[in-house]
């Protein structure tokens, strides 16, 4: 995630200037990957297969451990049954030769 060199706060969307504080001192940070899931919406029939696969697709406002807030699929056993709280983990979902996009997996709380 882009993280600002002048006032420290993380940036999502990428963007070329800040929108805290205008600079354009921006670098690419790494997270831990880890986070809690903020708020969730259960897809049943998504619109458009070009956006999404086929059946039900969980959508999630995931709160990283660094602190943002980013919006992302939650993927694997179980999606359909996460629910706010559930601690998650990023994985990266290739889509295209060009887009890899990160999306979440449920953690279970002893791993
Ligand atoms: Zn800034």
């Amino acid at each position: 995630m882009q993280r600002c060199g002048a006032c420290t706060r993380f940036v999502w969307f990428p963007m070329y200037i800040c929108p805290h504080c205008a600079s354009t001192d921006l670098h690419w940070t790494a997270l831990s990957g880890d986070g809690t899931v903020y708020s969730r919406s259960l897809v049943i029939d998504p619109v458009s297969a070009a956006s999404a696969p086929p059946g039900p697709l969980l959508v999630a406002l995931i709160e990283l451990d660094e602190g943002p807030v980013m919006m992302s699929n939650v993927i694997g056993d179980g999606a359909e049954d996460v629910v706010i709280g559930d601690r998650v983990r990023v994985v990266f979902q290739q889509v295209s030769d060009d887009v890899t996009l990160p999306v979440f997996e449920r953690v279970n709380a002893e791993s």
